[in-house]
C-alpha cells in the first residue's frame, strides 16, 4: 500500500484543500503539457545527469554546511546554516531556473518569460537564458525597478529584456500579473516561475528542483553528527521555496520539526506587513487556491516587508496545508528584528545575509532550544543586494 505523504497532491493538483490549477481555458494545453513533459523527462537519467552537472560545475554545488560555532554558543544548541548563499547569482533561487531551463529546452521552447519582485529570481532567469542562448522577458514592478536597480543592470547585462508593470502597487503581485497577461496573449512561451506558487504543476515542480537542498543536508548532516536529520529546519518564507527545499526530504518525518518564517513587516496589526499564514484566508492568487491576504470583497491586501523577496499577498499551496494541518509551525519576524539579525550574523560569524534569510535566522530568539538540539538554518541568499538598506539602517556602524 502507497503511504501517503506532505508532497503528493491530487489528481488536480491539490495539496489537501490548497492548490490546483486556476487558468484561463486558453492556457490548460499548456500546464498539461508541461506536466506531461516534467513527468517523462525529469526523472530520465539523461535530465538527471545534465541537471547535476549544472548544479556542480555552474553553480557550484553542494553548498556547505557550515557549523556556526559563535551562533550556536549564542542560542545554546547546534546550529548549522546551509549556505545557499554561496550559489551562483547568490540565492537559492538558480536551482530551480536550472531545472526548469532545461525543461524548456526538451519542449522546444525557445522564449522565455518570468517575474520577479527583487530581481533575484529575474537574474537567475537571465543567466540560465544566456547559458542555453533563449529570449528572456523579465516583468517586474515599476517601484521594484526603481529600487532594485542593480539587480536591473545585471539583467541587462546578461541580455533579457525588463518590461515594466505599471498597474497596482507596482511590485511582484502585478509583475506576476502581467507575466501571466503575456503569456496568454504568447503561449507558445514558456513561463519559468520562480517559487512554489502558481497554478499546477509548478508548486511541485519547483519544490522538486530545490529538494537538492535537503539532499545535500541529509549527506552533510549524517557526516557530522552520523544522523540524517537535523531537531528544527528554519527558512523564511516568500512564496515558498527555498523553505520547500530545504523541508523537502523531511516533510514525512514527525521527528523533525519544519519552522517556517513570515515578513511581519511594521507588526502583524500594523497593516503593513506579509504574515500571510496568520492574516491569510483561502482565495484563488496567480492561479492557485491558496491563503492570500484579501479584504472582505477578496480584493488583495497590499503586503509590506522590508525585504523584497518576502513582500507577496500570499504563500505557496504546500505550504498553506503544511501550516493549516500542523505539520509546519509559522513565525513572523518584523523589519526591525530582521534587520537586529542580520547585524548580529555579519559580526557572529562574518557572513553578512540577505534580508530575507535575516528573518529565519531571528526565528532562533522566538524558539526554546535545548543544548542537545541540532538545528538546520536555510541561509536562502547573501547580502549584497541589500546593503543600501542596511547602509540606510546602520548609519553609525
Ligand atoms: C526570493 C527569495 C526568497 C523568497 O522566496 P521563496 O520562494 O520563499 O524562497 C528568500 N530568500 C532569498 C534570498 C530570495 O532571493
Amino acid at each position: 500500500m502507497k503511504t501517503t505523504s506532505y508532497l503528493d497532491t491530487d489528481p488536480l493538483g491539490f495539496y489537501g484543500e490548497f492548490g490546483g490549477a486556476y487558468v484561463p481555458e486558453l492556457l490548460r494545453p499548456n500546464v498539461e503539457e508541461l506536466d506531461a513533459a516534467f513527468n517523462s523527462y525529469c526523472f530520465t537519467e539523461e535530465f538527471e545527469s545534465e541537471f547535476k552537472q549544472l548544479l556542480k560545475d555552474y553553480v557550484g554545488r553542494p553548498t556547505p554546511l557550515y557549523l556556526a560555532g559563535r551562533l550556536s554558543d549564542k542560542y545554546g544548541a547546534t546550529i548549522y546554516l546551509k549556505r545557499e548563499d554561496l550559489c551562483h547569482t547568490g540565492a537559492h533561487k538558480v536551482n530551480n531556473t536550472v531545472g526548469q531551463i532545461l525543461l524548456a529546452k526538451h519542449m522546444g521552447k525557445t522564449n522565455i518569460i518570468a517575474e520577479t519582485g527583487a530581481g533575484q529570481h529575474g537574474v537567475a532567469t537571465a543567466t540560465v537564458c544566456a547559458l542555453m542562448g533563449l529570449n528572456c522577458i523579465v516583468y517586474m514592478g515599476e517601484k521594484d525597478i526603481e529600487r532594485q536597480a542593480p539587480n536591473v543592470q545585471r539583467m541587462k547585462m546578461l541580455g533579457a529584456e525588463v518590461r515594466p508593470a505599471t498597474s497596482g502597487s507596482k511590485t511582484l503581485k502585478d509583475a506576476t500579473n502581467e507575466a501571466i497577461r503575456h503569456w496568454i496573449n504568447h503561449p507558445d512561451s514558456y513561463y519559468l516561475i520562480g517559487s512554489v506558487v502558481g497554478p499546477h504543476p509548478y508548486p511541485k515542480i519547483v519544490a522538486y528542483f530545490q529538494s537538492v537542498i535537503s539532499k545535500e543536508i541529509e549527506k552533510q548532516l549524517l557526516e557530522k553528527t552520523g544522523k540524517t536529520y537535523p531537531d528544527k529546519v528554519i527558512a523564511c518564507v516568500g512564496g515558498g521555496s527555498n523553505a520547500a527545499g530545504a523541508f523537502y526530504q523531511f516533510y514525512d518525518n514527525p521527528k523533525v520539526e519544519l519552522v517556517a518564517v513570515e515578513a511581519a513587516g511594521l507588526g502583524i496589526d500594523s497593516g503593513k506587513s506579509a504574515a500571510t499564514s496568520v492574516l491569510g484566508t483561502p482565495g484563488v492568487l496567480h492561479g492557485s487556491l491558496t491563503l492570500l491576504m484579501q479584504d472582505a470583497d477578496g480584493q488583495v491586501t497590499e503586503p509590506h516587508s522590508i525585504s523584497a523577496g518576502l513582500d507577496y499577498p500570499g504563500i505557496g499551496p504546500l505550504h498553506a496545508h503544511t501550516i493549516a494541518t500542523g505539520r509546519a509551525v509559522s513565525i513572523s519576524v518584523t523589519d526591525d528584528e530582521a534587520l537586529q539579525a542580520a547585524l548580529e550574523l555579519s559580526q557572529l560569524e562574518g557572513i553578512i545575509p540577505a534580508l530575507e534569510s535575516a528573518h529565519a535566522l531571528y526565528a532562533l530568539t522566538k524558539l526554546e532550544l535545548k543544548k542537545e538540539d541540532v538545528i538546520v538554518v536555510n541561509l536562502s541568499g547573501r547580502g549584497d543586494k541589500d546593503m543600501n538598506t542596511y547602509l540606510e539602517k546602520f548609519p553609525n556602524l
